[in-house]
């Protein structure tokens, strides 16, 4: 009989003063406020599972349940994770590379990799016994909660800064869920759900009490990319830094691939970030040699990564330095020129937060911070009919014309001129 999936969840450590905490639903510590982290058994972990068991389990991020920590016989789900990992010889060649792989997880449920910490967040909030599911979000977040919500017949109820782009407003509300704009931008949010999970226990705020557990969710994106390269890792990873904890745990990820016996060798993983110039508090703090991270007021079209006060970002920073990456920010022009390039190269659409990914390697690789000798994975996390307006300016039919053969030949006259 092979071993049931599940939690091999020993506990909760905090992140600062490694205090134990019971696995329940709190986040940070009582004694030092550190952020708390799941403590598996990877022992226990490393004595079953293989890479024929993960194989043979569902084509979801659930194939990795072992080092999850939430009860997977039926784990609140749309099927997100799996997402293809493409090889992209044509955007390689114009950034100068040699080998680069896209993982592209615009193409999880709700179209973005939301989906893969919410699916966590959610299945260990309805074991702890929550009803309602809550968020602090800065638009695919929201998106996420209420379509996983609505799945699992639980109560939604997502705050959103007013000003987000209308498809994101409309890709959450039609879910059914309550929907609460504030005036405000996400770290306003933010500190509202605060204050409000403190006031509603029974709210499980996936980013606020639960989210300890939804934090994990990220390192999917690590075991899939090294599953896809045939049990390898890669040598460098693009991130995208809204709060730093997917960075952190894409970082983790491979580490524990490691830990539990699924690598060969030990990995080393040089991790970079991608920030936008209009909202880059880590890639300011990096390039100022600070550990201070020193909150900014947002203003980018990248709204998704529009949070000036990142929870994980003193962590994100120690990450990146001590595996040698680097970050790098870019302005609205050339997140909209990095949206373009991935899908004039690849075709595939991104949304904001794709093109800061894609601008932020252009630039690291041009400066030699990512080199044509490594292979490379770069990480687009949303899809780009999420912020369409971003790219309607910039692009539509090549003509218009009457519907006659000799307009479309004289149209096609014009082109064999070019
Ligand atoms: C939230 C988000 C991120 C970054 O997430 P953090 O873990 O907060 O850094 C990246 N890409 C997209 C599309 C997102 O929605
Ligand atoms: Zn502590």
């Amino acid at each position: 009989m092979p071993s049931p999936p599940g939690p091999y969840v020993t506990g909760l450590t905090c992140r600062e003063c490694g205090r134990p905490y019971p696995a329940e639903a709190l986040h940070v510590c009582e004694y030092c406020f550190g952020p708390l982290e799941v403590a598996y058994d990877y022992e226990a972990i490393a004595s079953v599972t293989s890479r024929e068991r993960i194989a043979a389990g569902p084509t979801s991020m659930w194939r990795y349940a072992d080092l999850l920590p939430a009860e997977s016989t039926d784990p609140v789900s749309l099927g997100a994770g799996f997402t293809p990992l493409v090889r992209a010889d044509r955007l390689a060649a114009e950034l100068g590379l040699g080998e680069l792989w896209v993982k592209n997880d615009t193409l999880n449920p709700t179209g973005s990799f939301k989906d893969r910490v919410v699916s966590v967040a959610l299945t260990k909030a309805r074991e702890l016994g929550f009803k309602v599911a809550a968020c602090a979000s800065t638009g695919n977040l929201a998106n996420s909660v209420a379509a996983h919500a609505a799945h699992a017949g639980m109560q939604s109820i997502v705050f959103i800064p007013s000003d987000l782009e209308e498809a994101k407003i409309v890709t959450t509300a039609v879910y059914g869920g309550r929907l609460v704009a504030v005036e405000g931008n996400y770290d306003d949010v933010n500190r509202l759900c605060a204050e409000l999970a403190g006031e509603h226990p029974t709210w499980a705020f996936v980013n606020v009490n639960i989210r300890t557990y939804y934090a994990e969710g990220s390192k999917t994106l690590a075991f899939e990319v090294a599953e896809q390269l045939g049990w390898m890792v890669p040598d460098h990873v693009v991130v995208p830094v809204a709060s730093g904890s997917q960075l952190v745990k894409v970082h983790k990820g491979f580490d524990e691939l490691h830990k539990v016996g699924l690598l060969d060798e030990e990995p080393h993983v040089r991790v970079s970030g991608a920030q936008a110039a209009g909202c880059s508090p880590v890639a300011t703090a990096f390039l100022e040699k600070s550990d201070l991270i020193r909150p900014q007021k947002p203003k980018t079209i990248a709204k998704s990564l529009a949070i000036g006060n990142p929870a994980d970002g003193w962590y994100a920073l120690d990450v990146i330095r001590s595996t040698g990456g680097g970050v790098g920010s870019v302005t609205d022009e050339e997140i909209v020129e990095g949206i373009r390039l991935l899908a004039r190269t690849e075709g595939i659409f991104a949304e904001t937060a794709g093109g800061v990914t894609i601008a932020t390697l252009a630039k690291l690789a041009a400066s030699g911070v990512v080199r044509p000798d490594e292979r490379v994975v770069a990480y687009v996390t949303g899809l780009g009919l999420k912020t369409i307006d971003a790219v309607s300016p910039h692009v539509g039919p090549t003509v218009t014309i009457p519907p006659s053969m000799e307009a479309f030949a004289a149209f096609m006259e014009t082109e064999s001129g070019r």
